[in-house]
């Protein structure tokens, strides 16, 4: 079966309006065509050139999004976030990401000092769990998770424990409260379109995958990226989302 995503889907959800907000979003706008600018040069020069890229895209992104933050109207308008380290009720979730950032983590993972160990992990992960890296509380591959993971800004992590952890409402307090900032998810999802739609251009099959199952089905296999680029099989058919390219204006509630 093949990727619902096309072109026109990809651009139909980004210029779509939210429901109950009419605004466009000049960030989205910003990432994507930033992350499509540097895999399209990227694509030319072949698999690993391209797959490279989406490190490229991951740190243009936290640089956008490091921007957002920093100016006067998101600092001093917007409360502090519940997130930080320790605080994973979130990585209870699935994650989406697109299949070249899985074979990009997946390369990125092997090189790594504590790639055994990692990889131990993923290959004992059970199904249906938390995230394989969610170790103590903190992403154990910080630094090459997705962009899905990435842009998420809740200010009470009670809602997370309840939604995402399905753990019961505290007994005390006020009732967990759903308020987010979108100019994060904004600029990671534009990153994410705008990264994948220059694959999708050029004939690449790249659709949205669940992260730690794709991950799992290519981490032993470091020719994936070369195979992948032929045109063969690399992810397992039930590790696509079917759901997840578009739409990208729904409430965000399943799905990073
Ligand atoms: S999104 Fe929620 S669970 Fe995740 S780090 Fe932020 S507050 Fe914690
Ligand atoms: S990759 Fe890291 S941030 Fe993303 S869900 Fe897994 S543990 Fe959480």
């Amino acid at each position: 079966m093949i990727s619902q995503f096309t072109p026109d889907s990809a651009l139909n959800a980004i210029a779509a309006p939210r429901v109950g907000s009419p605004r466009t979003s000049p960030v989205r706008d910003a990432a994507f065509n930033a992350a499509l600018a540097v895999v399209a040069a990227a694509l030319p020069k072949g698999a690993q050139a391209a797959i490279t890229a989406v490190g490229e895209v991951h740190t243009l992104a936290d640089a956008l999004w490091a921007e957002v933050r920093a100016t006067p109207a998101f600092a001093l308008g917007t409360g502090r976030a519940a997130c930080g380290k320790g605080c994973g009720w979130c990585c209870h979730q699935r994650v989406g990401a697109t299949a070249a950032e899985v074979l990009y983590v997946a390369d990125e993972l092997r090189k790594r000092p504590d790639a055994e160990a990692l990889t131990a992990r993923l290959d004992a992960w059970p199904t249906g769990r938390a995230c394989a890296f969610l170790v103590e509380g903190a992403c154990a591959i910080y630094e090459i998770r997705p962009l899905k993971c990435r842009g998420l800004y809740q200010m009470d992590a009670r809602w997370c424990m309840t939604t995402y952890a399905k753990l019961d409402i505290p007994l005390f307090g006020p009732p967990p409260s759903h308020e987010y900032q979108i100019p994060p998810k904004d600029v990671f999802d534009g990153a994410v379109f705008g990264m994948a739609l220059p694959f999708y251009r050029a004939g690449r099959d790249c659709p949205g995958v669940d992260f730690i199952p794709a991950l799992k089905a290519v981490i032993h296999r470091p020719d994936a990226v070369q195979t992948w680029w032929r045109g063969e099989k690399v992810f397992p058919a039930e590790t696509r989302l079917h759901d997840w390219f578009p739409p990208m204006n729904q409430p965000p509630q399943s799905t990073k």
